[in-house]
């Protein structure tokens, strides 16, 4: 057992009622009063990013559900998409005496601070999903394998496009979407994809007309679909009076909804005019369905049940003196430590596939896509 344990068990006790959950009334509490084998009923506290996506919503209910499983008490915050916001609602979870954070940061370089406290409180941190950077105060960290998560939606589109085993096809025309700059898994997500299509660019079998190719010109603050589909907007207008898009990287299903949504308006998807293929990822409903209307092409599907499993075995070994399996202790770097890290697999998901990978497995409801 950490040491700190007895004596938080005994401050919880006369504190706990005091522990007045502060922040906007997004905190969620939860776990059996009675103590279950391992756990000691320990609180963790659980700080996800933001509602507006589904896929967090469904992390954060999962990490939850499964640490209440093991006999844990848990807190789960949503910080809105502001940074500001999760650091002080992680300080707040430090003060109410959780022992242990699951973080899925939003801005990955704005934690230090908050971090520190953690070390000095002697709470241990799993970073997840989203690596946290510059601080050693993340032990260990949870997520898919992300440059993966990326080639998977480079090689759909050179499949698609038949570019493939030395045809000369071509030239197609793309373009290229990355996610927000202040997460560390848009560089991961947007390298993986260009180490597949990047030889193809070389040589002139794709085109980016706009020529915006550069990471730094390609991100998209927050993830936003409609920020996102400005930029498809700008880019129709810019680069393709005369001629049509034919694949659109996207690193996210809600940035592919604001890609489609511009696309749309210019025409594409009717008879004469189709869809360029557009990737995504997480296989949200909204996207599947797209899937299944033959709109968007492709998402990836990252079982974040697993993830969720991942996140809270790592809690539940550390809190009883163990070691958390890890699969991967080379590739993390966050700029402080190369942070030890459990890399679970992502799967490309299209009309082909989308009924066993996501339905079948239990992930997406058959009735939800009607
Ligand atoms: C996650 C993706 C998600 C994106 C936007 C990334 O950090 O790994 O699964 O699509 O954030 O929420």
């Amino acid at each position: 057992m950490r040491n700190r344990r007895a004596a938080i068990a005994a401050v919880a006790g006369a504190a706990s009622l005091a522990l007045t959950l502060t922040a906007c009334g997004q905190n969620s509490e939860g776990g059996s009063e009675e103590n279950k084998s391992g756990s000691d009923g320990a609180t963790i506290g659980i700080a996800m990013p933001t509602k507006s996506s589904e896929r967090w919503i469904a992390d954060g209910n999962y990490v939850k559900k499964d640490l209440e499983s093991k006999g844990y008490k848990t807190k789960l915050v949503y910080g809105e998409d502001d940074p500001d916001q999760q650091v002080s609602q992680i300080e707040n979870l430090i003060t109410q005496g959780v022992e242990a954070l699951i973080v899925a940061a939003i801005d990955n370089k704005s934690m230090n601070n908050v971090l520190q406290q953690a070390k000095e409180a002697d709470i241990p941190v799993i970073s997840y999903d989203r690596l946290i950077l510059g601080t050693e105060n993340v032990d260990y960290y949870a997520s898919f394998d992300n440059e993966k998560v990326g080639e998977l939606q480079g090689t759909y589109i050179v499949d698609k496009l038949g570019l493939k085993d030395g045809s000369e096809k071509g030239p197609f025309n793309i373009e290229l979407f990355a996610g927000s700059n202040d997460d560390n898994n848009t560089r991961y997500f947007f390298q993986g994809a260009m180490n597949v299509l990047q030889p193809y660019i070389d040589k002139k079998q794709l085109v980016v007309r706009s020529k915006q190719t550069a990471l730094n010109q390609v991100t998209t603050l927050r993830w936003d679909g409609g920020t996102a589909q400005k930029r498809m907007d700008d880019i129709l207008t810019s680069s393709y009076k005369s001629t049509r898009v034919d694949a659109v990287l996207s690193p996210y299903d809600g940035i592919s909804i604001g890609i489609l949504s511009a696309l749309k308006s210019d025409d594409y998807g009717s008879k004469n005019k189709p869809l360029p293929i557009v990737t995504g990822q997480d296989a949200e409903v909204a996207s599947v369905k797209s899937i299944v209307a033959d709109e968007q092409a492709m998402t990836v599907y990252k079982d974040t049940r697993e993830l969720a499993k991942v996140a809270s075995n790592m809690v539940d070994a550390l809190l009883n003196d163990k070691k958390p399996e890890v699969n991967d202790t080379k590739t993390y770097d966050n700029g402080a430590k190369v942070v030890p890290a459990y890399l679970l697999e992502p799967v490309a998901v299209d009309k082909a596939n989308y009924q066993k990978a996501v339905v079948d497995s239990g992930y997406i409801k058959e009735s939800d896509l009607k």
